[in-house]
């Protein structure tokens, strides 16, 4: 995948960015990661201007940090939250509740009921159990739909088949959400996490646009929202479109498929936003073979799936990985520094790192400001969980 050849930092992070995040690095010790919020702003400043008709919801799961939060709040983006922790830290940190949407299709009653006193009126829903849920406990509020999406296949990390619902379905709940006082507000998808398919929009979208005309047509049902959720690519080993390209194909669908005065568009971006802000620094504690004759090393870091790792499960998401050392490389096994034999990052796909790596050498892994941090274990083998740092 990533070759024969070592990766060049410049194809990941500008020389100033990577020099600040390096000069921090080299005076703590591993692990830890290091985010560059300037690259955030970028990010962000980049979906606004390629997307700038959309409403920009953060999905905080992403990177919860103050410094994220805080940032973005400042910036005037709004925040997709599924728990009421996440909803405390943004009140905390000052944002209104009329900035945040419960995108959770999955809560308890009584945490609708305290979203719903802090002030929030959009929820989203995928279920009838969970829809009259909403109008017990937060009555009146825009309500908008979530729907299945395909194209699993061409997303890393897939978010469907536990969220959303068939379109019949979703209509039936459009209705019901009517007859039951809500306000039925729009429809939501998440075509999944990095996915390297623009097509996958263009196929919810039609989903999408025979909800709105048939709910309009048979119910006089006039639906003001579409929320094309995250799914927008980070900067991994396998490459993507850049965003640009992306924003041009989707505007084109939605244009194509909604006129020019279509309903209001909001984006939950996560990954996008602060993948490639982030840099997680660990140290080589072992190299070793498992026989004389084996053709690759394995090489254990200080840090693995149960502390930030968690993304490389079946090796879905393949991290940039940077070394420093130059010369001929060859094929590793890499993995964690747990007694659990499923702490492995990347065994079927053979990275190839320089030969010349030591023990105490680092590993600088690219790309890793979002879904890192709150995926690390509290505690297992008594590692703590990995800390953070922000620029
Ligand atoms: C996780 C999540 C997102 C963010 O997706 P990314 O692919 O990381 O951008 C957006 N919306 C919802 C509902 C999510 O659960």
């Amino acid at each position: 995948m990533n070759g024969e050849t070592i990766l060049k930092v410049a194809d990941y992070y500008a020389p100033d960015s990577f020099n600040r995040i390096k000069a921090l690095a080299d005076t703590l010790e591993t692990p830890f990661l290091v985010v560059d919020t300037a690259i955030v702003a970028r990010k962000y400043d980049e979906i606004r201007a390629c997307f700038p008709y959309a409403g920009v919801y953060y999905a905080v799961k992403a990177n919860p940090a103050p410094e994220v939060i805080a940032l973005l709040r400042d910036k005037g983006a709004n925040f997709d939250i599924a728990s009421i922790h996440e909803l405390e830290k943004v009140m905390a940190l000052g944002v209104t509740s009329d900035r945040v949407s419960y995108g959770n299709t999955i809560k308890k009653s009584r945490d609708i009921r305290t979203f719903y006193e802090k002030g929030v009126r959009m929820f989203a829903t995928d279920s009838e159990a969970d829809l009259r849920n909403i109008a017990r406990e937060a009555p009146g509020s825009r309500i908008y739909v979530r729907i299945l999406t395909e194209g699993t296949r061409t997303a890393d990390w897939p978010l469907s088949r536990k969220f959303g619902c068939q379109s019949d379905m979703a209509m039936d709940l459009l209705v019901l959400a009517r007859d039951l006082g809500l306000e039925p507000y729009g429809v939501s998808f998440h075509v999944g996490s990095q996915q390297r398919e623009i097509g996958a929009w263009d196929a919810a979208l039609t989903k999408v646009k025979v909800i709105f005309e048939r709910l309009l047509k048979e119910d006089g049902i006039e639906l003001k929202m579409i929320n094309m959720g995250g799914g927008f690519p980070a900067n991994y080993i396998s490459k993507t479109s850049d965003l640009e390209t992306y924003s041009r194909e989707i505007t084109r669908f939605i244009k194509e498929g909604f006129g020019e005065n279509g309903p209001g568009i909001i984006l939950e971006p996560g990954r996008s936003l602060v993948a490639d802000a982030g840099v997680l620094v660990s140290e080589i504690v072992l190299i070793s073979r498992k026989s004389n004759t084996e053709l690759y090393r394995w090489l254990f870091t200080d840090v693995g799936k149960f502390s930030g790792l968690m993304e490389t499960l079946d090796e879905a998401i393949k991290f940039p990985i940077y070394t420093g050392k130059e010369g001929e490389v060859g094929p590793v096994v890499i993995a964690g520094p747990t007694c659990d034999s499923a702490d492995i990052m990347y065994e079927k796909l053979k990275y190839s790192l320089p030969e010349n790596l030591a023990i105490g050498d680092r590993l600088y892994w690219f790309t890793t400001g979002a879904y890192t941090v709150t995926y690390s274990s509290v505690a297992f083998n008594g590692f703590p969980p990995i800390r953070d740092y922000y620029i």
